[in-house]
This record gives structure tokens, sequence and C-alpha cells, in this order.
């Protein structure tokens, strides 16, 4: 069962630099994935074509079997499915409160206002956050800005979420529990993709290991596979 099916991607930026060569690969449903490439392998290209923010030069994406569109509609519909967690908060979060923030998602959803008050809460308690529901969001710390960013993803009650880098600037606590919610998450169903630099994360964290370099996706299989052979 696969989430995403992609076939022989290609992408080029605007300035020609080629940053997808060929890539295919099936995303199996209610994995932990860590996407794994050393700076400019291409991950953060990678990660943005899931959601449509990148098309592909050449090549075709599936989610759920069906093949991306990439109009207003659609993207909306994509974008409620599958989450994306930015590296940097600040350029995710923009409304003035928290609890404002973490709504804005599922009211647009055009969702029942006791509903959108549900999933808040919902979102808030899972990332430990509830305390938070009335501060400014420009007032928190970065690490609190992280989860607030998740939980505005969580209110969507996505298929997947995509992280980048999820952990960086994060002093080892916060590391530690942000790790550990993203186990929890994926024990209640939802995929995990995170794209990392750091080997020792992607060994200990993840059940599957997607490797990238220089644009292509050079190996997949379990840590162990992974880390056994070179
Ligand atoms: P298998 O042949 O048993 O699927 P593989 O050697 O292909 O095993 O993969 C090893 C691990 O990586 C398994 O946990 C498998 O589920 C996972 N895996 C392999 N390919 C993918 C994929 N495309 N998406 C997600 N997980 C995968
Ligand atoms: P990673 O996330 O693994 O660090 P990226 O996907 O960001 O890699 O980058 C892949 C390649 O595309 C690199 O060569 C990078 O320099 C280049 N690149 C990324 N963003 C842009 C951009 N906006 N314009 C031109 N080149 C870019």
């Amino acid at each position: 069962d696969h989430i995403f099916q992609m076939q022989d991607l290609y992408f080029y930026y605007p300035d020609g630099t080629p940053a997808l060569q060929g890539v295919s690969c099936n995303i199996a449903r209610n994995k932990k994935i860590a996407l794994l490439g050393a700076n400019g392998a291409g991950k953060s290209t990678f990660l943005l074509h899931l959601i449509g923010i990148l098309q592909p030069a050449r090549g075709n994406i599936r989610f759920n079997g069906l093949p991306l569109q990439y109009d207003r509609d659609s993207l909306i519909r994509l974008r409620s499915k599958v989450g994306y967690v930015f590296q940097d908060p600040d350029s995710q979060l923009f409304s003035a409160s928290v609890w404002q923030e973490v709504s804005f998602g599922p009211m647009n959803l055009g969702l029942p206002k006791q509903i959108v008050a549900n999933r808040v809460a919902d979102a808030l308690q899972a990332t430990g956050t509830f305390h938070l529901k009335d501060k400014p969001t420009h007032f928190l710390s970065f690490g609190q800005k992280k989860l607030i960013s998740i939980a505005d993803i969580l209110a969507m009650q996505p298929e997947m979420i995509i992280f980048d880098e999820p952990t960086a600037f994060l002093d080892p606590r916060y590391t530690r529990r942000i790790l550990d919610l993203l186990d929890n998450l994926n024990q209640q169903g939802i995929s995990i993709i995170m794209a990392t630099h750091d080997v020792d994360k992607a060994y200990q964290w993840a059940d599957t290991v997607f490797v990238m370099k220089e644009g292509r996706l050079v190996k997949i299989g379990s840590p162990a596979e992974i880390f056994s052979d070179d």
C-alpha cells in the first residue's frame, strides 16, 4: 500500500540547476522515513514535489493512486492530507495568537466552529502546548514555535506529514521531545518523512531510509541495510 508513487522525476530550477535527475520511488504508507543526503542533494526539492509546490519538468507523481493535479482546489485538498512542516517556523506561523494560528487551517476547510475548536484543542494537547493557546505567536521560543507549527498541521488531520530538518537549531531536550512526538503520530497511523543530513538520527529514529545524492535517489532500505554495506 503506497501513499505516493513517483516515476522518473526531473526538476530544474530557473537558473538551470538540475535538482532531480530521474527520481523513482514508492512511498509505503505508515512508515517513519528518513530522507538522508548532504546539503544540496535534492531533499527539499523532492519533498516540495509531494505537496505540489514544485512541479516536475518530466515524470509523474501519484497520491493515493491518483495523479497529482495542480489546480487550486486539488492543491488545497492535497495539502489538507499531506502537511509540510518547514525548517523555520517563522515562515509558517502568521496569526496573532496560538489559538488563531492553529484554527486557521481547519476553519478554511469550512468545518463547523465546534469541530474546529475540538481539533485545535486536540492538536495543542498532542504537542503539549495547550497552555500556550492565548499567547501571541511572536513571543514564543523557537522550540515552542516549532511545536505550534506541528500543531497547525495536526489540526488538519493529515495522512502524512513531511518535515524538513525538524530538529535543526533545537537543544537536545526539544530534539528528544519532537522525535518522541513524531513516533506518537506515526503510531496513530500518520506517515512521516523527514529530511535530515544527520546520519545518527536517521539510523536511530527511522524504520526506512531513503538516500539522495546529486539529485538522485541512490538507496532505499531499512537502517540496518543502508548502514551495513558501506
Ligand atoms: P521488503 O523487500 O521486505 O519490502 P526492503 O529491503 O525493500 O524490504 O525494505 C526494507 C525496509 O524498508 C522495510 O521495512 C520496508 O517496508 C521499507 N521500505 C522499502 N521500500 C520502501 C518504500 N518505497 N517506502 C517505504 N518503506 C519502504
Ligand atoms: P537539500 O534539501 O538536499 O539541501 P535542495 O533540494 O535544497 O537540497 O537543492 C538541490 C539543488 O538545487 C542544489 O544544487 C541547490 O543548490 C539547488 N537549489 C535549491 N534551491 C534553488 C533555487 N531556488 N534556485 C536555484 N538552485 C536551487
